[in-house]
């Protein structure tokens, strides 16, 4: 592969190196993060409320001077429809208790995780059961549903309800979590401290919060709350639009493929880098399962069945393929290259590096730097094309991803600079593009 010489982006990035470590106890440093956190819960509702009551359309206040009737109306959707009844409780913390059973005693496959930064090379044990759970909870899900103990479409109905205990629960679990961190972990009680979490990968008694939260509750209530909002689709317009079956079977794919490579997620930035706070604890708990649903929300939220050209949705499954196609072979080459370094000796597949650890600059890791996010991005894209163009929300996954991955990209960029020194500088020579061939 004919590789371009040298790198405007490569010779920029010392610059990123600026870490704000200097300014982590500066008061303004610590407010960023209140406001940060204060807009993602104010957007969490706002999302919730623009597909509930204002049927898909962004609702803002038309003037300056509305600011506080507008607040107030924003305070009685939420009375209305997102305070938590008795019921709601029981289900989310029924769901919550019945997956982290399902981490603790389902049977699976040993793995040893990656050796852990600043702990001696420790490596963790985990027990790769996801796959048997998540279908194992379908057949629960089921049996619920057909004896009317629990019909599915109970989840779309309580989608507010749900929505609040899931942020409550995240915002507790990450409170216990700063408060008694459980490996002596140097970060200051600060609010920054709250958001980037203390301990790396708690355990309680053997259980892995950190996994856990990365995958049971979240991701498998994002594929349950969409097929529950087919079913409502189906029960209150007599069919299910091609649109929504079709976002439904994508995202659905997305999440079977994480149970398939559940192992992945050992080599991954969540797991080997970040430390659990609030920032990755409501992003999976309460983000995930409640704002990438917006699309079949937003569907099931119209007048009427809404029906994209057969062009476009041929248009959006051929992008998710492709997206998909590239997203799974180049995690799934950097996890295999980190997990078994040892079948990997084929010569100029990859580099030294000083730190011990080699960098891979064959297949996609040779190409582009990050082809896993890349992937990632179109497939967010074709999960909106199915909805139409007739609002911008029905965008907002997309949007968002976007701007999410290319400010990873930079963290990421910054962290493997600060651990790889030269050789990271080296390797970007060798790899200048970071998202996009030839592009970016
Ligand atoms: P990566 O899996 O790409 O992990 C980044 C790490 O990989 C680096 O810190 C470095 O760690 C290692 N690495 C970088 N370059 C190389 C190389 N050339 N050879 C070998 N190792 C290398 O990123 P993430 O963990 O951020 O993402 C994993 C997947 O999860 C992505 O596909 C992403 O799109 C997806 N994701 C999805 C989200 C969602 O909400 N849908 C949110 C976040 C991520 P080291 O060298 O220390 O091993």
């Amino acid at each position: 592969m004919k590789k371009r010489k040298g790198s405007p982006s490569a010779a920029a990035e010392p610059t990123l190196l600026k870490s704000p470590e200097s300014d982590r106890s500066s008061l303004s440093y610590e407010a960023v993060f209140v406001v940060i956190m204060i807009a993602l819960i104010f957007i969490l509702y706002w999302l919730w409320i623009c597909i509930t009551y204002r049927s898909g359309l962004l609702w803002i206040p038309d003037s300056p001077d509305q600011i506080g009737s507008y607040f107030a109306r924003f305070w009685d959707f939420i009375k209305q429809g997102a305070i938590p009844s008795r019921f709601a409780i029981v289900v989310y913390l029924g769901w919550v208790v019945s997956h982290a059973f399902g981490q603790i005693y389902l049977s699976g496959k040993t793995v040893k995780g990656l050796p852990m930064r600043g702990q001696n090379g420790k490596q963790l044990k985990y027990t790769m059961n996801g796959w048997k759970a998540f279908w194992l909870m379908w057949i629960i899900l089921f049996g619920f549903h057909q004896s009317r103990i629990l019909p599915i479409t109970v989840f779309y109905d309580l989608c507010g309800e749900l929505m609040t205990v899931s942020f409550a629960f995240s915002s507790l679990l990450s409170l216990w979590l700063f408060l008694f961190p459980n490996d002596n972990s140097p970060t200051t009680r600060s609010i920054s401290g709250f958001w980037f979490g203390r301990d790396l990968n708690p355990r309680f008694r053997g259980f892995d919060w950190k996994l856990f939260c990365e995958a049971r509750p979240g991701l498998p209530l994002w594929a349950v709350l969409n097929v529950s909002t087919c079913v409502k689709q189906y029960e209150t317009f007599g069919s299910v639009s091609s649109s929504m079956l079709l976002i439904t079977f994508m995202q659905f794919w997305y999440v079977v493929d994480y149970f398939w490579n559940e192992e992945a997620i050992l080599s991954t930035m969540d797991i080997m880098t970040d430390h659990f706070g609030f920032m990755l604890c409501f992003g999976d708990l309460a983000w995930v399962p409640f704002t990438y649903t917006i699309q079949t929300r937003f569907l099931c939220s119209m007048d009427s069945l809404h029906e994209a050209s057969p062009l476009l949705l041929a248009a959006s499954f051929i992008i998710f393929v492709v997206g998909f196609i590239v997203f799974r072979s180049s995690n799934s080459q950097k996890h295999n290259f980190r997990m078994n370094p040892s079948k990997h000796q084929k010569k100029g597949t990859f580099i030294e590096t000083k730190s011990g650890s080699r960098l891979l600059i064959s297949g996609w890791w040779g190409w582009v730097r990050h082809a896993n996010y890349l992937g990632d991005i179109m497939m967010g894209w074709s999960w909106s094309l199915p909805t139409g163009y007739s609002t911008l929300l029905a965008y907002f996954y997309p949007i968002y991803f976007t701007i999410l991955v290319l400010h990873r990209e930079y963290r990421d960029n910054v962290h493997c600079q600060k651990k790889y020194g030269d050789d990271w500088t080296r390797y970007c020579k060798i790899v200048p593009y970071r998202l996009i061939p030839y592009v970016y």
